[in-house]
């Protein structure tokens, strides 16, 4: 059995794959804002802080498992905050301890959202490492009405740190697969209201059209996350795993 970290644990993705994990005998220590064994706000650095001082008492140091779900959609720069800046400090803040444990592996969520057009005043801030300018370059975002492309630009930050942190020395070099997924519409909270509103469906099944068995649920995500996490799993990292339905081949063809 193995000891996995989720965050966003409370609901939708990060609850579906706490009680697959569960059930299949392991050991999960769940992290959100409320309803986890560890309640630490990741938008901010005493959350972000407390997470790892939390986890590092209830482990001892050692960790086989990290998986970011912790995540929102607000047109605001609570997202970027969270997101971004949330997971990141998430898996570099455990990844000593993931370095102490058997088999260590580490996922974060992207997003088809990813492959929209992004602000890349945002992305260029947060892969510069910059909170404040990221901040500052979201709320910009949203004073002139386009709130809509923070979640998106979130996202892609997260797919390309990622991909640059992915083969580094302190992942790759000390035998840490790190991916990400990206999953199309899943039926969550966080969707939900939206799906629930004829209007708001149209524009989000425009946006991601997923020809496979349309929308999915948070359950038909956990067995990726859960593989990605596994021993099993000893060459795939710095990858962002479309789990969408088809929708990123539609939106970016065959990728020539
Ligand atoms: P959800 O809203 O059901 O769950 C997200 C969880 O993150 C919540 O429990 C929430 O409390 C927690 N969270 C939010 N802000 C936090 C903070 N500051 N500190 C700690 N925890 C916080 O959403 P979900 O659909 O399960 O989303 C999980 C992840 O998957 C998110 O990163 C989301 O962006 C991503 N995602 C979701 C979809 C989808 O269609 N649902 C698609 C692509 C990506």
């Amino acid at each position: 059995s193995r000891t996995h970290l989720v965050t966003g644990a409370a609901s939708g993705i990060g609850k579906a794959t706490v009680e697959r994990l569960r059930a299949a005998g392991h050991r999960v220590i769940g992290a959100d804002l409320k309803g986890a064994d560890i309640c630490a706000d990741l938008a901010t650095a005493e959350g972000r802080a407390e997470l790892v001082e939390r986890v590092a008492e209830l482990t001892g140091g050692r960790l086989d498992a990290v998986i970011a779900c912790a995540g929102l959609s607000q047109f605001s720069p609570l997202t970027v905050r969270v997101n971004c800046f949330g997971a990141f400090a998430t898996l570099t803040g455990l990844r000593p301890l993931l370095a102490a444990g058997t088999d260590p592996r580490a996922v974060v969520i992207s997003s088809v959202a990813s492959v929209h057009p992004a602000d890349q005043a945002i992305v260029d801030a947060v892969l510069s490492g910059d909170e404040d300018a990221a901040v500052a370059a979201a709320q910009a975002a949203a004073d002139r009405g386009e709130g809509h492309v923070i979640y998106g630009s979130s996202k892609q930050a997260v797919a390309r740190w990622l991909r640059r942190t992915a083969v580094g020395e302190e992942w790759a070099g000390a035998g840490i697969p790190l991916n990400a997924i990206a999953p199309g519409t899943i039926v969550t909270p966080m969707t939900q209201p939206m799906l629930d509103d004829p209007e708001m469906r149209k524009v989000v099944d425009a946006s991601v059209p997923m020809p496979l068995h349309g929308h999915a649920t948070p359950e038909q995500v956990a067995p990726l996350l859960e593989w990605l996490t596994s021993p099993a799993n000893t060459h795939v990292t710095g990858q962002v795993v479309f789990i969408d339905g088809g929708a990123d081949a539609v939106l970016r063809g065959d990728g020539a």
